[in-house]
């Protein structure tokens, strides 16, 4: 039903699924991954102005769904994001995902947007921008392990941020694979369908593991992985779910995004609590080391983080605002005497 009194105030630009596909298409996948990046690395560069908290999970036998907060003092955001392994067996995403960015002044929604496309598009540009500073120089060839809905997302972001050329794709059902392939050709990436895990890692500097099993899987082994290579961990990110054998933790530098969050559900929740890990933000501001040697390996133990939403989010209200690429939704009961709410329920009676 609409609503008799509309208060154009109170209307908040709602971004749909289908927006968004033309929203991305208007700007172009790769530029997008690129201005995604860039809104990313510059809000890891003012880090310390948000608030911040592990995300709020509720746990089921079935998967997970979370609640993603943070605020940078003028806008506060949120994401729901739900991670069902499950799911695709039954024809339904393992990840989807909506957010919503307010007013701190007044608590008003300005935007509400789809996000499981945004997600898998913030997902990839983090970890692109990540590798662009801890991936060994030059790198030009990606492992791609786990083919399902981030996995072309991933490929692109590497591509357009990173500038690899080469994608070796690996997944254990051979479906996926085939899907992937098909996505990427004509992107100008040269891609290459692999036969096993060890078979996609031949000759990659950048390692990225994107599988959804809600459990303590070992997609990698400590004998897989040689001196000197990247690794972008993205499908451990819940507690009891991860992807790497603890050997190779041992033998890597450990980056994460917010150590509070990456403890509980990342790969690091092998480790010891005390365990030493390097946090992002003070890579990219120049307060920390990032790569040091050739031969050092270097994880992203990548889990999400709520910044992340954050910057994509913003970006998605700035590249909308005065495009047809969203709609007013009538979300907000606003009367013009905010004191009147009831009044106002009175004169929309039949
Ligand atoms: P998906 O279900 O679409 O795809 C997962 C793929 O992994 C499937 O094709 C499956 O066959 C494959 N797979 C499972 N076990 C494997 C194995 N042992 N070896 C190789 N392939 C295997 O899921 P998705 O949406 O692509 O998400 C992948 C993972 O990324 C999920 O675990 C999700 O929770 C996680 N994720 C993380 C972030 C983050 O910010 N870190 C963001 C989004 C999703």
């Amino acid at each position: 039903m609409t609503n008799p009194y509309p208060s154009d105030k109170a209307l908040v630009p709602f971004v749909s699924v289908d927006h968004m596909m033309q929203l991305v298409h208007h700007i172009g996948i790769e530029p997008m991954l690129i201005g995604l990046a860039d809104a990313i690395e510059e809000d890891f560069h003012r880090w310390e102005l948000f608030d911040k908290t592990p995300r709020v999970a509720s746990h089921s036998a079935e998967g997970v769904i979370e609640l993603m907060p943070t605020s940078d003092g003028e806008v506060y955001g949120f994401k729901y994001v739900n991670g069902h392994p499950k799911n695709m067996k039954e024809g339904l995403q393992t990840v989807t995902a909506f957010g919503l960015l307010a007013d701190v002044g007044n608590g008003y929604p300005v935007l509400l947007s789809e996000m499981t496309l945004l997600t898998a598009l913030r997902t990839a540009a983090t970890s692109a921008m990540v590798a662009k500073h801890l991936a060994p120089k030059g790198a030009r060839t990606m492992a791609m392990i786990g083919n399902g809905a981030q996995s072309e997302f991933q490929s692109l972001a590497m591509k357009a941020i990173c500038g690899i050329d080469t994608v070796r794709l690996w997944d254990i059902d051979p479906a996926a694979t085939r899907k992937a392939a098909a996505n990427l050709r004509g992107t100008g990436l040269t891609v290459v369908e692999c036969s096993s895990a060890e078979h996609s890692m031949e000759s990659a500097q950048i390692i990225t593991t994107c599988t959804a099993d809600k459990q303590c899987a070992t997609i990698l082994t400590d004998n897989m992985i040689g001196a000197g290579v990247h690794i972008n961990a993205i499908g451990g990110d819940c507690p009891g779910k991860t992807e790497l054998a603890a050997e190779i933790l041992h033998r890597s530098d450990i980056f994460v995004e917010f150590p509070e969050q990456t403890r509980i559900e990342g790969e690091i929740q092998q480790l010891a609590p005390d365990h030493p890990v390097t946090e992002l933000w003070q890579v990219i501001n120049g307060t920390a080391k990032g790569r040091t040697s050739e031969r050092q390996i270097t994880l992203f133990d990548s889990v999400g983080f709520a910044i992340e939403d954050f910057s994509a989010l913003r970006y998605v209200r700035a590249a909308t605002k005065g495009t047809a690429f969203y709609h007013d939704l009538d979300l907000l009961a606003d009367p013009d005497d905010p004191r009147d709410l009831f009044g106002m329920l009175r004169r929309a009676a039949p």
